[in-house]
């Protein structure tokens, strides 16, 4: 297959963990899924199957971390619930300016919204395993790095 970005070299197949930037955070990593590179001028296209189990995936391990979610952990909840800047104001009870300022990080969203829109999308992706009780609610702490692996057709967390 030919490469789509230099349209001159064919590009190779490899097997590599993946730092899965794309999907707005900085603490997922991919683990052994097929990645074309091209040789020439190094285009780099990852093979991830199933994105929206993916995407599941990930949503599942944010509601349960502990603290304060992120502003790119609220980005990426709100998208993986399909909403728009407008439906997740209306969903949250807030105005759309508000949520412009969480997204940007500009204002760190009280815990009484974080705690509903992690219960919103436990609903919405009838995650059972979430138990706000269970969270230990302090600030800085960092996220953990997520690696995802692809068991069968499921993504799973990789230990
Ligand atoms: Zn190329």
């Amino acid at each position: 297959m030919k490469c789509r970005n230099c349209e001159q070299a064919e590009m190779v197949e490899t097997q590599e963990n993946y730092h899965y930037r794309e999907c707005g955070l900085d603490n997922v990593t991919i683990v052994g899924i097929t990645i074309r590179r091209c040789p020439g001028c190094g285009n780099i296209m990852p093979l991830i199957p199933n994105i929206e189990g993916l995407h599941d995936t990930l949503a599942q391990a944010i509601i349960k971390k502990n603290g304060p979610l992120t502003a790119a952990e609220i980005v990426f909840l709100r998208k993986s619930l399909g909403w728009s800047g407008a439906d997740f104001a209306r969903h949250m009870h807030c105005d759309k300016s508000q949520v412009s300022k969480w997204e940007h990080g500009t204002v760190e969203m009280s815990k009484p919204y974080d705690l509903l829109l992690r219960e919103k999308v436990a609903t919405g992706k009838k995650i059972t395993d979430y138990h706000s009780e269970e969270l230990v609610w302090r600030r800085n702490i960092k996220p953990r790095p997520l690696r995802l692996k692809l068991q069968k057709t499921v993504w799973k967390e990789a230990a």
